[in-house]
Order: structure tokens, then C-alpha cells, then sequence
């Protein structure tokens, strides 16, 4: 087919936080890394991250890993791992300091530790006592600064980047072992396999299935697209966060460490609100609790503005030298976005789409697992993987965390496995290269086609519609109806341009493809769901003593598996069984 074909001891498919830090850990280990990124590194969505990476350092009030590793699994919903989550919590201050000695330029308290501030969710006593401060970061932009020092550090281990590259389809041989990936030089548009002896996904997230979100428009979740196509299933697809605080009409982040900074909800009256939903956490309850509380507001009518659709958050009680020290960037987002100095004024904001908690099934080794097994050469961190440490629902500042533990985790695992290989790749499989280059061709030959622009919205606004913070039981079966309608049309887009120099409309068709494949799982997992848990709200799950909030644990404690091929839906059990200490007991969960 004359394909050119390169050769590596491992593949990394993302260079956002996850990838860097697994690149990172397999380069000084000497392999032969490839980091393939569809932007610069340091434009990965990894670089908005604002508020914090959470690690129970205990630098300015006392705090342990044991009540970190409770409040992420009652933040989860008791859907989390609790192995994965022990492990994470117990990582979480070796690999923030690694990081800090890596020359992250955290910011500082007056004794020169690093900076903590307390995020919603994280609390002390095991949930009992006062929100903790746990978040270390660098003012409000600690994904830029910890992006900027993991690629520097990447630089000087000589990692391999493949910059502007879009891998387009996983290699699996007819035994199902992962051979590497098939990528797109976008500049070119030539398609070239890049094989390895151990394949890394850490393609971030799928925000951009919703039509309001936080996300860059380069998360179209094209890790799980082509895991879906190359028939790994993919876990918990109906839970996504909505962040409380996206700015209204814009859908830009404002970090929930505006909160943790002092910063208040008002409805239209003026009124703190949060603290009839959550008398004891109030503003700094967890997202999917205050999410629903400001949507509750908002359709009982006391929302803002001449269309009482947004509400407020306040932060003009604050010193203005915290908010210009503290919180530059958001003054700076609040300024342009909103048309409002928040020294001088509240900022009006509404819940967005902000962070899928579902993904590509892993352990907390990294390796993708299927039915108990972990897949030949294959795995997953960051956002695009759930190993699954964030359940039903993700603590803010538990990402960062994520992709440092994980992404050295999942290249350990690589470098175990890796020297256990034969020294020669073996043949390459054409059967999935050959699929994939079908799949560009239909799109380079499509006639009267669909444009792509068109199904993309489409899609966005059936999904915002009907699978959003609140989902009702006709909406979502409806919504699996019109979803399946919206893929029909995917596979008919057309192209105008079919240049071959830097062509984002051809790109741009072959991320609606990956997208769409998330909004199916999505909607069709969300639509089995009959129970409430964290992010996943349902009006028709009854709130009884057996079934608090509606959450249905004898029914629904159990993770989703979504499988591509018609649609097939498995289920398996929640590991209630840490690694070290007693089991999290269930319990209703309040704030
Ligand atoms: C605005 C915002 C603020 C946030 N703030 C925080 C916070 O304060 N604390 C926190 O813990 N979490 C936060 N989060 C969440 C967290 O930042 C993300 O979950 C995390 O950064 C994801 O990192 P990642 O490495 O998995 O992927 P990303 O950083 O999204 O990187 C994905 C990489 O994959 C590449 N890629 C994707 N598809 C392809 C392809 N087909 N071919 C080649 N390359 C590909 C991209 O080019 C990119 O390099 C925030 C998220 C947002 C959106």
C-alpha cells in the first residue's frame, strides 16, 4: 500500500499532562518514545487547568491521605475503585513534589512550602469536620505551569514529539494485541503507521459533545473513538461534570478556586443559596451538587438577568490584592468574557460541560483491562482512561493529580512490559492500517454528502438537550433515537476542500467521527441508568429509604461497559476492596 512505516519501543498518543508525564518517565528510562499531539504540547487542554493539583501535603493545617482517599470516594458516588483511589490519594504528595523538583514554579506560602487552598469536596475528620486546604497551586494557572516544566523536562530526555500529528485508528493483529496506531500528518495529509511494542493513549477529553462547554475545541475525544472502533468497550459514559461556574454565554472556566478563594453564589435576590442545599459545605460542596442547586435556582425563577438565566459569583468582598495575586487570569476572563471587573461586580455564570469521569477501561497499573484481562501492549491515562478513581463524579483538583499518578503508573507498567518483548517488532497486521484508510477515502470520495458543521451541531444540541445536568427518562429515549439519526449523518459528511495542505476541514470530519462515538456510549448508558448517582441525575428515580436521592445501590453499584459493535451494554462491580485499609462503608451522600 506503500504507507511508511516508523518504528518505536513505545507510542504515546497525547501530549497533554498524562502523556508528558508517562513520556517523560519512559524516555529516562531509555526507550524509544513517540509523542504524537494534534497541537504544540504546551497547547494541550492540560495548560487551562486553573485551580489546583490536590495532594494532602498538610503544609498549612493538618490533613492525611486517608481523608483525601474518603472524600474521593464519597465525591465519587461510592462508583469509584476503591484500589485505584487508595493508591492515587496514597501517590498523590511523592508526585507533587517530584513535580515541584521537576521545576514546577508553585507558588509559595511564607515559609517556602508550596501553596495550598481548600476546592470543593475536600474536607477533613473523613467528611465531618471544615473544608481542607489541599490544592497546591500556581495562582490560577497551575495546568500552565506544570505542562511548561513537564515538556522542558521531556526536551532534555529527548523524547521524540510528533508535532501536529492526528492519530486516526488503533493497530490490532487478529489476537486482539495492540501494534501501534495509524496517524495523519495534518500539515501533509500523509498517512504513516507508527508501531510499537507498547501503545499509551492519553488523548484527553470529549467536552466538545456538548454545545456549552469548558473544553478546547481540540477535545473531541479521539482516544475513545478509536478504542470504540477497534472494539474495546469504553466505562461510565453517562457520567460527565458540569462545572458550576462556567462564565454564562461564553461557557469559559472560572476555577472553582474563586470559591475556595472566599467567592460566594447569589441568586437574584441576593441571596447565598448554598446554603439551603449544603448547610455544612455550602459554596464549596461538590460540582454535580452545586451544579443542581444552581439550575434548581435558575427554573424556580430566581435566576439573573433580564432572561433569569444565569446567577452570580461573588467575589468584591476580597481584598483586591488577593484577586489581582490570587486570581490574575480570572479577573483577566471575567474583564473579556463577561464585560466585568470582578473587584467591582459579580460575575455571571451557569453550569458547563466541563469533564467526562468515563473512558477507556484501566487498572491502576494503566493497562487497559476487558473482562478482567489486560489487552496485549495497550494503555490508557488522563482523562481519556477510567481506572476508575473519579466514580460517578471527580473532586476538583483531582485531575492534575490523575494525570501525574497515572501517567507514571501506566509507563511503568509499559517499561515492565516492554522488556519483556523480542527485540523485533513482529509483522504488522494490515487489516485495522487498511480500515483506516478506507475510512480517510470515504471521506476524500463522499458526494452529496451532509456538511460537517451541520451534523456537529446537531449533535451538540441533542446531547445538551437531552442528556445535560438534569435528564429525564422520554428525553433520554428520545435521545438515543436522535443520536442514531446524527450518526447516520456522520457517516455521509462531505468535504469541500479535499486539499492536502493543512486541511482542517478533513480533520475536523475525522474528529466529528470520534465524537459521535462518545455521544452514542453516552446517551445510551445514560439511558439504561434508571437510578441517580453523582453527575447522573434522574427525575424518575424515586427517593425512598432504600434508595437515598435516588442513588440504588442493590441495582446500579456497578460500572458500565459500552460496546460500539450494535450498541451491547455489559456491566461489572465497583471494587469496594482499598488496597491497604478497611472498605469506605456506603452511605448517603451529603454535604
Ligand atoms: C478549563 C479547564 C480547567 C481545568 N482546571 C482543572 C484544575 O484546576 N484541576 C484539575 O485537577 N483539573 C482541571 N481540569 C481538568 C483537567 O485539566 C483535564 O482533565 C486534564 O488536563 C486532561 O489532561 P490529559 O493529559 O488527559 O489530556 P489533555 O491535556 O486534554 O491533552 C490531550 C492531548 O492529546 C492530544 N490528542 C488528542 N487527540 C489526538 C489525536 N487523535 N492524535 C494525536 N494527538 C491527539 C492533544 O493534542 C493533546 O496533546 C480543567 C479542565 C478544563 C477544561
Amino acid at each position: 500500500m506503500g504507507i511508511a512505516i516508523r518504528h518505536f519501543d513505545a507510542v504515546v498518543v497525547g501530549a497533554g499532562g498524562a502523556g508528558m508525564r508517562a513520556a517523560l518517565q519512559l524516555s529516562e528510562a531509555g526507550l524509544k518514545t513517540a509523542v504524537l499531539s494534534k497541537v504544540f504540547p504546551t497547547r494541550s487542554h492540560t495548560v487551562a487547568a486553573q485551580g489546583g493539583v490536590s495532594a494532602s501535603l498538610g503544609n498549612s493545617e493538618p490533613d492525611n491521605w486517608h481523608w483525601h482517599m474518603y472524600d474521593t470516594v464519597k465525591g465519587s458516588d461510592w462508583l469509584g475503585d476503591q484500589d485505584a483511589i487508595e493508591f492515587m490519594c496514597r501517590e498523590a504528595p511523592k508526585v507533587v513534589v517530584e513535580l515541584e523538583h521537576f521545576g514546577m514554579p508553585f507558588d509559595r506560602n511564607p515559609d517556602g512550602t508550596i501553596y495550598q487552598r481548600p476546592f470543593g469536596g475536600h474536607m477533613s475528620e473523613f467528611g465531618e469536620g471544615k473544608p481542607v486546604r489541599r490544592a497546591c497551586a500556581a495562582a490560577d494557572r497551575t495546568g500552565h505551569a506544570m505542562l511548561h516544566a513537564l515538556y522542558q523536562r521531556n526536551v532534555r530526555a529527548n523524547t521524540h514529539f510528533f508535532v501536529e500529528w492526528m492519530a486516526l485508528d488503533l493497530i490490532r493483529d487478529a489476537e486482539g494485541r495492540v501494534q501501534g496506531v495509524v496517524a495523519m500528518e495534518m500539515e501533509t495529509s500523509e498517512i504513516v503507521v507508527f508501531q510499537a511494542k507498547a501503545t499509551l493513549f492519553a488523548t484527553g477529553g470529549a467536552g466538545r459533545i456538548f454545545a456549552s462547554s469548558t473544553n478546547a475545541f481540540i477535545n473531541t475525544g479521539d482516544g475513545l473513538g478509536m478504542a470504540a472502533r477497534a472494539g474495546i468497550p469504553l466505562e461510565d459514559m453517562e457520567f460527565w461534570q458540569f462545572h458550576p461556574t462556567g462564565v454564562a454565554g461564553a461557557g469559559v472556566l472560572i476555577t472553582e478556586g474563586v470559591r475556595g478563594e472566599g467567592g460566594i453564589l447569589r441568586n437574584s435576590s441576593g441571596e447565598r443559596f448554598m446554603e439551603r442545599y449544603a448547610p455544612n459545605a455550602k459554596d464549596l460542596a461538590s460540582r454535580d451538587v452545586v451544579s443542581r442547586a444552581m439550575v434548581s435556582e435558575i427554573n424556580e425563577g430566581r435566576g439573573c438577568g433580564p432572561n433569569k438565566d444565569h446567577v452570580l459569583l461573588d467575589i468584591t468582598h476580597l481584598d483586591p490584592e488577593v484577586i489581582m495575586s490570587k486570581l490574575p487570569g480570572i479577573r483577566e476572563i471575567s474583564i473579556k468574557f463577561a464585560g466585568v471587573d470582578p473587584i467591582k461586580a459579580p460575575i455571571p455564570v451557569v453550569p458547563t460541560c466541563h469533564y467526562q469521569m468515563g473512558g477507556i477501561p484501566t487498572n491502576y497499573h494503566g493497562e487497559v483491562v476487558i473482562q478482567g484481562r489486560p489487552v496485549h501492549g495497550f494503555y490508557a491515562a488522563g482523562e481519556v482512561a477510567c481506572a476508575s478513581v473519579h466514580g460517578a463524579n471527580r473532586l476538583g483538583t483531582n485531575s492534575l493529580l490523575d494525570l501525574l499518578v497515572f501517567g507514571k503508573s501506566s509507563a511503568n507498567s509499559m517499561i515492565d512490559f516492554i522488556k519483556k518483548q523480542p527485540e523485533d517488532l513482529p509483522e504488522l497486521a494490515m487489516a485495522d492500517v487498511e480500515r483506516s484508510v478506507a475510512r480517510v477515502a470515504r471521506l476524500d470520495g463522499q458526494t452529496n454528502g451532509v456538511q460537517v458543521h451541520e451534523a456537529r451541531a446537531e449533535m451538540q444540541r441533542v446531547m445538551q438537550a437531552h442528556c445535560g445536568v438534569f435528564r429525564f427518562k422520554d428525553m433520554l429515549a428520545e435521545g438515543v433515537d436522535k443520536i442514531l439519526e446524527v450518526e447516520k449523518m456522520v457517516a455521509k459528511t462531505e468535504i469541500g476542500d479535499k486539499s492536502k495542505v493543512f486541511n482542517t476541514a478533513r480533520i475536523e470530519a475525522l474528529e466529528l467521527e470520534n465524537l459521535i462515538e462518545v455521544a452514542k456510549a453516552t446517551m445510551i448508558s445514560a439511558n439504561a441508568r434508571t437510578e441517580s448517582r453523582g453527575a447522573h441525575v434522574r427525575d424518575d428515580a424515586p427517593d425512598t429509604p432504600d434508595t437515598p436521592n435516588g442513588r440504588d445501590d442493590k441495582n446500579w453499584l456497578k460500572h458500565t461497559l459500552w460496546f460500539r459493535d450494535g450498541n451491547r451494554l455489559e456491566y461489572k462491580p465497583v471494587n469496594l476492596q482499598p488496597l491497604t485499609v478497611e472498605t469506605i462503608k456506603l452511605k448517603a451522600r451529603s454535604y
